[in-house]
């Protein structure tokens, strides 16, 4: 990781004018990240906007400076100031995605950009469109190589509190509050690191975690009473959600995040997908455990990406017909899911 972080030392010696994006539809990990590493870069007297393609969840809106950040599109977009502020950019730093199609229509403007672009990423996608890349798929999350890249240019001691609060919920929502097997012991350097800040932990696990509209947590109760589904013979539980039901639970961006993990819990399970019907397409999720790669199959056959065991895709058939391939592909999996320790 040295060249790219000395090619981002030199560059950040002169004042930039910064655009930060992140993936649509962004998680605590993309918001993180950004307003993260946005805080450092006005510590460090660079100018700074951030842009999401897409509205931000609201159980992500406690995140220190979070109002700030600019939508492409959703409930108060503004395109036209976006294009223009990228336009006019020195510095796009791409993070938490490394395909541009993560962007939706704002790739196009990032595309163009003459700017200097850097990429912040741990997924397993192959674009190379940046100029500097940070890139490590070994790394848990996103917000952990920015918590090394501040350490390697200014050192352990530039964190402050709003600083930390950004990256250790990136780091713990992307670990599964630290329990996956990406938890390595640079997770638990960095969070160390971050502690050190003094800022509150809990506060930061209740603010994601324990603040759920009363809605969602009845939709959640719904999905695993009514639409959980386990196939033993394939070791896989997957789970669906109609237009008609999200629409009855007033579920928003993010509402849905996390119940696919649900899938996992039961036993013997290691394979889980949630297929959720949205705006004339379906949303997959999926997660599994061990050595299976749920990345590749949704790379293979659902236009999707991600990591080796939290992956997710779409398609525009309908919700049954996407629900059907997947219970199609799986013979052809078989082999593998049986194979997985758990
Ligand atoms: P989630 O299920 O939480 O939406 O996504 C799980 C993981 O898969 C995340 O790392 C996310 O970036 C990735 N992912 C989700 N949807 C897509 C997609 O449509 N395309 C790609 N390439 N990756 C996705
Ligand atoms: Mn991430």
């Amino acid at each position: 990781m040295n060249q790219p972080i000395d090619e981002l030392r030199a560059l950040l010696t002169s004042p930039q004018k910064v655009v930060i994006t992140m993936h649509r539809d962004p998680d605590a990990d993309a918001m993180g990240s950004s307003l993260g590493w946005a805080l450092y870069l006005e510590k460090k007297g660079h100018s700074v906007t951030i842009i999401s393609p897409t509205d931000i969840a609201v159980n992500l809106l406690w995140m220190p400076t979070a109002e700030r950040v600019l939508t492409y599109e959703g409930s108060k977009s503004r395109p036209k100031e976006c294009k223009e502020i990228i336009n006019d950019a020195t510095l796009v730093c791409c993070l938490d995605f490394s395909a541009i199609s993560r962007l939706k229509e704002l790739g196009r403007w990032v595309n163009e950009a003459q700017a200097t672009k850097l990429l912040v990423d741990h997924h397993i996608e192959p674009e190379t469109f940046a100029d500097i890349m940070v890139w490590d798929t070994e790394a848990a999350a996103t917000a952990q190589l920015i918590y090394q890249i501040i350490t390697e240019i200014d050192g352990p001691d530039f964190f402050d509190v709003p600083m930390a609060e950004c990256l250790y919920a990136g780091i713990m929502t992307d670990t599964g509050s630290f329990r996956h097997g990406n938890t390595t012991p640079e997770v638990h350097l960095a969070v160390a690191g971050l502690m050190r800040t003094g800022f509150e932990v809990n506060k930061v696990h209740r603010m994601i975690f324990d603040n759920s509209p009363l809605l969602r947590t009845k939709l959640l109760g719904h999905v695993l009473s009514e639409n959980l589904h386990v196939l033993p013979e394939y070791r896989t539980a997957y789970m669906t959600l109609t237009a008609a039901e999200l629409e009855k639970y007033k579920s928003g961006t993010g509402d849905t995040d996390g119940i696919v993990n649900y899938g996992l819990q039961i036993e013997d399970v290691v394979m889980s997908a949630l297929f959720i019907e949205r705006k004339g397409e379906v949303k997959i999720s999926f997660r599994s455990f061990g050595e299976f790669s749920v990345r590749d199959l949704a790379n293979a056959h659902f236009n999707g990406g991600g990591h080796r065991n939290a992956s997710g895709g779409r398609t525009t058939m309908s919700l049954a017909d996407t629900v059907a391939l997947f219970i199609k592909f799986l013979p052809f999996y078989k082999a593998q899911l049986l194979s997985v320790e758990k």
